[in-house]
């Protein structure tokens, strides 16, 4: 097995996308809407975070949207919500020209496909025989650095004999094999799991043995809004001149509390440390007052929950505020995939979430880390080959 691609050992066939030659949308109407599991389990077991518990090995049998058009072209993607809801839309999907469903240079033409956001682009890039990011109108795909997301709380599992921080420097080295050269690291162990000083304590023994064991790493650092200004204050203290690449969610975000953290970074030399926000719960008034005066400068909202559409549309807005964007994927290798395709495409994502799928039965093809940045597929489609059934 390449570690250093998204691709494992496949189980069997795989579909690949694209047809003999590339049609138009209106030339396709779409005639069945299927389902389909994919093995999607993550390479280790990983645990909590400040506000969740153990979140297991991932998604081993994770439910995907197949769209069939009457010319033979498939497209297929993560859903959003549950096939009941599909349902509720299919009789006015089935029969429709594609192009009466998405439009290339714009998205899902009615906000009532959110469902079937990504299935639709993909299937709109196998028709037309494009990469979904040149179909988003980019002559070549800008590439973005992508970090780990898998460093959590590990040190301190199982609860009857915890292994301590050298199983979070194991992982660490595990991510930073696969091709990673930026680690997102859980912090705000003090929240729930250990007495409040203790988990800071913790919290800044662990970024300095990150760093210390991987210096060609760079840290980023998530508090799932388990601290208060003043603790994270404490933690930044702690961890004296270690960088960190961006801060994400410390609380849950205020005018206030960003503004009094915002401030201490930068009379603390730390005015070039992404804050970053907009993931749990996000305030969208809040964000965007904050992101008015650069109080954040990085927006986190999920690539599937708040939409593929929705966010080709944010993204101009974002950029010409001066404010980047790294859309959300913790879970699926899928959504890294989605997301690397639009930062190719719109180029104001510095870094991009990587969600490790080791043995897959998906084929990512072509979409990959190569340098520490992530490749998207030049393949139709997002590039990805689905199992067969
Ligand atoms: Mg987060």
């Amino acid at each position: 097995m390449n570690r250093r691609t998204f691709i494992s050992a496949s189980a069997g066939a795989v579909t690949l996308p694209g047809l003999a030659k590339p049609t138009s949308l209106a030339e396709h109407r779409i005639d069945a809407i299927e389902y389909r599991t994919v093995n999607l389990s993550w390479p280790r077991h990983v645990g909590r975070n400040s506000s969740k518990g153990l979140h297991g090995r991932g998604p081993a049998r994770h439910t995907v949207c197949l769209l069939k058009t009457d010319q033979g072209a498939m497209g297929w993607g993560q859903m959003q919500g549950n096939r009941r809801g599909i349902k509720a839309q299919k009789d006015q999907v089935i029969g429709k020209k594609v192009s009466e469903l998405i439009d290339p240079a714009q998205g899902i033409r009615q906000a009532a496909w959110h469902a079937l956001d990504v299935p639709l682009h993909d299937l709109a890039g196998v028709i037309l025989g494009l990469p979904v990011w040149q179909m988003m109108g980019a002559d070549k795909p800008q590439l973005s650095k992508v970090y780990s997301g898998m460093i959590y709380f590990d040190d301190l599992d199982p609860e009857d004999n915890p292994a301590g921080i050298d199983k979070v420097l194991e992982n660490c080295a595990w991510d930073r094999d696969y091709g990673y050269r930026q680690l997102k690291v859980k912090i705000g162990r003090g929240n729930k799991w250990m007495p409040p000083a203790e988990g800071l304590k913790r919290d800044i023994e662990v970024v300095r043995a990150i760093h210390a064991s991987f210096p060609d790493c760079e840290i980023l650092v998530d508090g799932n809004n388990g601290f208060t200004v003043e603790t994270f204050i404490r933690f930044l203290e702690g961890i004296g001149d270690i960088p960190l690449f961006w801060i994400e969610e410390p609380f849950h975000e205020t005018p206030v509390e960003w503004r009094a953290l915002k401030a201490w970074l930068v009379a603390h030399g730390r005015e070039k440390t992404y804050r970053a926000d907009g993931e749990a719960r996000p305030d969208f008034p809040v964000l965007e007052q904050l992101e008015k005066d650069r109080t954040l400068t990085m927006r986190l909202n999920d690539i599937c929950g708040y939409g593929f559409t929705k966010w080709r549309a944010l993204m101009p807005t974002l950029k010409a505020g001066g404010i980047a964007a790294s859309p959300h994927t913790w879970g699926s290798a899928l959504k890294t995939v989605y997301t690397a395709h639009l930062a190719a495409a719109y180029g104001n994502t510095p870094t991009i979430e990587g969600v490790t799928s080791a043995d897959s039965d998906v084929d990512f093809g072509e979409n990959r880390i190569v340098q520490a940045c992530l490749h998207p597929s030049s393949r139709p489609g997002f590039g990805l080959g689905l199992p067969a059934a």
